[in-house]
């Protein structure tokens, strides 16, 4: 099987527009209402000759616990699977407490971790990134997937850790 890179974070903070610039088509289903994306997808991917299959790990339903414990369950099963974890945080939001939260399942869990900020297209959108340090997972790596910037440099990192 070919390595497997998961896409994780709270709802919202575009990991389908992620997903789908990546496999380069329209499959995840990219919606304005925070998680709605009911379905794990799972598709191959290949950058500079390096194959992986990415994984959009959506689904997250409030169930017992609330969003919290949802994300929770959404990053440790990522974690379980995945070789790498790409940890997608939204630069317009800012850090919030699910942030954090997840952080502590991925740096507990030894994998490779990239923490990736979305949603950056501007300098105002850069002006949160310091808080993302907090997360202790080093430098957030400023993207935005609706517009594919810096997605290269993303794609460069992640065959890296394969
Ligand atoms: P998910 O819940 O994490 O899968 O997030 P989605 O991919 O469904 O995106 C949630 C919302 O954020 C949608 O309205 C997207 O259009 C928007 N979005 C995603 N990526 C970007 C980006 O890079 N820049 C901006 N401005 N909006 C984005
Ligand atoms: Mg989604």
């Amino acid at each position: 099987a070919k390595p497997l890179v998961a896409i994780v974070g709270r709802p919202n903070v575009g990991k389908s527009t992620l997903f789908n610039r990546l496999v380069g088509g329209q499959v995840a289903i990219v919606e304005d209402i925070p998680g709605v994306t009911r379905d794990r997808l799972y598709r191959d991917s290949e950058w500079r000759g390096y194959e992986f299959t990415l994984v959009d790990t959506g689904g997250i339903t409030e169930g017992p616990g609330g969003l919290e414990a949802a994300v929770r369950r959404q990053a440790e099963q990522a974690v379980n699977e995945a070789d790498v974890v790409l940890f997608l945080v939204d630069a317009r939001e800012g850090l919030t407490a699910n942030d954090l939260a997840v952080a502590e399942i991925l740096r507990r869990s030894g994998r490779p971790v990239i923490l990736v900020a979305n949603k950056v297209e501007n300098f105002t959108d850069l002006s949160s990134l310091a808080d993302f340090y907090q997360l202790g997972l080093g430098d957030p790596l400023p993207i935005s997937a609706a517009h594919g910037m810096n997605v290269g440099d993303l794609l460069d990192r992640v065959v890296e850790l394969l």
